[in-house]
């Protein structure tokens, strides 16, 4: 190989770490997965057969999809405006619709920052997808830590970086509500914060596990013209094999990222997935609350073995560590030996973050873990 092989590559790119997802091999399908915040459920089977029916009578193989879905939109809108108590209700050219909402991140980024104009702020430890596209794009990431008790925001440090000369200046805040993988929703002071925050600083809270906690912001959206809400289908509405997210933000913004959104980016299976799941919730969304049920009982479990120190979680995923040696080392060994027992969890942001599965999934993980322990 000369030293020139790849010279042609961006040079920042040498450094940069992918995202790394557990690859499923044909061998281990069997396991309980339960390192992706994924709903436990299938669609139910007359949804999946109702799918299977469109993709042979309606879809064209050989057409592009719709490159501006209106009415996956307006289902969208109508969804937004039934989950908040809205004085203004949402309109469709309010929304905008990603490939997964990864995708509208990194639209985000390249309508704010892209080329040296701006860098982002997050708080650590918090969703990794932030800074590793915005590293993709070499835009420059500024950290602030979390408090350990409770992991709300340092809001001293955050406000420092917004006051001081940074080059370039931030641009956007990125926040979960709640975050992931601590499971803490916003306290009403970050809430506050996040209303002060200078317009020129564009906030994204991205909600992706807003039917586990049961609470939005979409109803102050409209008061903060800087404010972006991130939503996505791959969690409580089980179609992460589809790629569907959603921003709601002012029509404004939104005409921005439809200006550099790829035309055909949403396939249209993937479309008339996400418009099946939203006519049809009232088969899905119930099940949210065995889920909050199951992540209760898991959490007093977990809170009565002296070894763990647990967080109480908002969303469909609890995050612990341990209370004497809590290293990066331990906590990788038992997230290896939950995985031989056949339970994939994900060693993330200091701590372990175990998905709520179904019942016998959850199950498992307590026998396994307490085995593990009991090991270490
Ligand atoms: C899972 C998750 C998403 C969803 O990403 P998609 O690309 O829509 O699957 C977004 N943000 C956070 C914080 C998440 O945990």
């Amino acid at each position: 190989m000369s030293n020139n092989f790849l010279s042609f590559i961006r040079s920042d790119l040498t450094g940069l770490k992918a995202y790394t997802p557990n690859i499923i091999s044909d061998i281990n399908q069997n396991n309980d997965r339960l390192d992706a915040n994924e709903n436990p459920l299938d669609l139910p089977i007359e949804l999946k057969q109702k799918l299977a029916l469109i993709y042979e009578q309606e879809i064209s193989t050989n057409r592009y999809p719709n490159a501006n879905p209106l009415e996956l939109k307006k289902a969208i809108a109508s969804y937004v405006n039934e989950s908040g108590k809205l004085d203004q209700l949402i309109s469709h050219n309010q929304i905008s619709i990603g490939n997964g909402s990864d995708e509208l991140i990194r639209s985000l980024l390249i309508i704010t920052c892209l080329g040296s104009e701006g860098s982002i702020m997050v708080a650590n430890p918090t969703f990794s997808m932030y800074k590793i596209l915005a590293e993709s794009l070499a835009i420059r990431v500024i950290n602030v830590d979390r408090f350990n008790e409770d992991f709300s925001i340092n809001i001293k440090a955050a406000n420092e970086q917004i006051n001081i000369q940074n080059d370039p200046p931030i641009r956007v805040i990125f926040v979960v509500n709640p975050n992931s993988p601590t499971g803490n929703s916003l306290t009403e002071k970050e809430i506050d914060w996040l209303r002060n925050i200078p317009q020129n600083i564009l906030v994204v809270i991205d909600e992706a596990y807003f039917e586990f906690s049961q609470t939005s912001l979409v109803n102050e959206l409209s008061e903060h013209p800087n404010w972006v809400i991130l939503r996505t289908f791959s969690k409580a509405l089980r179609l992460a094999t589809h790629r569907v997210g959603y921003a709601i933000a002012s029509s404004e913004i939104t005409s921005v990222l439809e200006k550099i959104r790829l035309p055909y980016n949403l396939p249209t299976f993937s479309q008339l997935a996400a418009q099946l799941v939203l006519e049809n919730r009232d088969l899905i969304l119930p099940f949210v609350n065995n889920i909050i049920a199951e992540k209760e009982r898991l959490y007093n479990i977990f809170k009565e073995d002296l070894r763990l120190k647990v967080w109480s979680s908002d969303a469909n995923f609890i995050y612990l560590q341990l209370t004497d040696n809590s290293t990066d080392e331990n906590l990788n060994k038992i997230m290896k030996q939950l995985e031989k027992k056949g339970t994939l969890i994900r060693h993330t942001g200091g701590g372990l973050r175990i998905t709520i599965g179904t019942k016998s999934e959850n199950d498992r993980t307590i026998q396994r873990l307490t085995n593990v322990l009991n090991s270490l």
